[in-house]
């Protein structure tokens, strides 16, 4: 413990979570002093986010449906307008990180404050990063103005997430842990979190693929969920969510199911960091052959190639990675690199 030294600074987000607690959201919305908030939602999310207006009453000012993966620039240009046209004082994003991503990207235009009602795994709801896509280039940011002030987890929001788009959401959840473990921001409560996060979720998915109404895996998993979002909140994200972002803009590659396909060849690329931990969530020896392991019994891609990745681009990953001057317990070379992404690309077992 000699050569403990560490910063935290948790963020200020109120946080409600449990059976029924959307039925809090006009509650929620006074106790911010808010009186006309807009409902963001992706198109398929449409009924849910109706339905949530529908509980505000008359503090809703409508539901824009226009949320889409990745933040398109000509969507949160889209979702601005309709927040101006509709006077709106507020947001509630109701959905995955598409509905939070575009609440931010309003934010970062207007402070409308935002309350999330997360309705996936992915932990953008806790986050202050926003994200933009333009011309095939995701850019990203940190900035707290974005933060969401409430966030409702409510898990029988979750019982309609069809089994393989839960267990994807839910490896991408696992990443923002795994990945907060080694980051240069590490701090031991966040390790804490970390290490209970993924033993929660990776206990949760067999159930809730087997049985995905069922409220107590879903429950478990959204509560594991929730602290993968604060890790991802706490820290700064290495290798593996480098690559994540690279294909997501350059290749559109579905967000989830990127992270799946890459989380286990990461692990292993930068092995000895965050093994002790993930080990005793994982209960096996080698972390990254667990995840890859547990991919595989979920049903979900573990290669690129099943997600449409042409393998030209690969090069061009490379090239982007090596060049991307962000943190990782092991220098990010090109040799090393390119083993990791044609394992990926295949789909071969993670090697070390
Ligand atoms: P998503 O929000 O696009 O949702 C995936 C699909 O599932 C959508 O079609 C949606 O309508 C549907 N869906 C959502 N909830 C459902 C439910 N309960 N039942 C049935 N269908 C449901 O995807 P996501 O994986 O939640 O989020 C991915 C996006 O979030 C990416 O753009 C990613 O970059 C971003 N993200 C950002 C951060 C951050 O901190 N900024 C963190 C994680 C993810």
């Amino acid at each position: 413990m000699d050569a403990l030294r560490f910063a935290y600074r948790p963020l200020p987000v109120r946080v409600v979570f449990g059976k029924g607690v959307l039925g809090d959201l006009p509650a929620e919305v006074d106790a911010l002093g808010l009186s006309r908030v807009l409902v963001l939602s992706t198109p398929g999310r449409r009924a849910g986010a109706e339905r949530a207006a529908s509980l505000l009453g008359n503090r809703g000012a409508g539901v824009h449906a226009g949320a889409v993966m990745h933040v398109p620039v000509e969507a949160a240009a889209e979702a601005c307008r309709v927040a101006e046209a509709a006077r709106a004082d507020g947001l509630v994003s109701f959905g995955g990180g598409s509905a939070v991503g575009l609440a931010k990207a309003v934010t970062k235009e207007t402070d409308l404050p935002i309350v999330a009602v997360p309705t996936t795994y992915a932990g953008s709801e806790m986050t202050p990063t926003w994200g933009m896509t333009e011309d095939g280039v995701k850019r990203t940011g940190r900035d707290e103005r974005v933060l969401a002030r409430t966030v409702l987890y409510d898990p029988s929001l979750t019982l309609g997430l069809p089994p393989a788009v839960s267990a994807a959401s839910a490896m991408n959840a696992m990443a923002h842990a795994a990945e907060a473990l080694y980051a240069p921001d590490a701090s031991p409560i966040v390790s804490l979190m970390a290490e209970e996060a993924v033993r929660e979720l990776a206990g949760a998915l067999p159930e809730v693929v087997r049985e995905p109404g069922g409220l107590a895996a879903r429950t478990r998993a959204l509560y594991g969920a929730w602290l993968c979002g604060t890790c991802l909140s706490a820290t700064t994200m290495g290798l593996h969510h480098k690559l994540c972002h690279i294909f997501g803009g350059l290749l559109n590659l579905p967000h989830a199911e990127t992270h799946t396909v890459l989380l286990p060849h990461a692990l292993a690329y930068n092995a000895p960091a965050a093994v002790p931990e993930l080990r005793r969530a994982l209960g096996r020896d080698d972390p990254a052959r667990a995840l890859w392991d547990l991919s595989g019994s979920l049903g979900l891609p573990r290669s690129l190639k099943e997600l449409g990745a042409d393998p030209v681009h690969l090069e061009d990953v490379v090239a982007r990675a090596v060049g991307g001057g962000f943190a990782n317990p092991r220098p990010v070379e090109e040799a090393g690199l390119r083993v990791l992404l044609r394992n990926a690309w295949e789909g071969r077992p993670p090697v070390a």
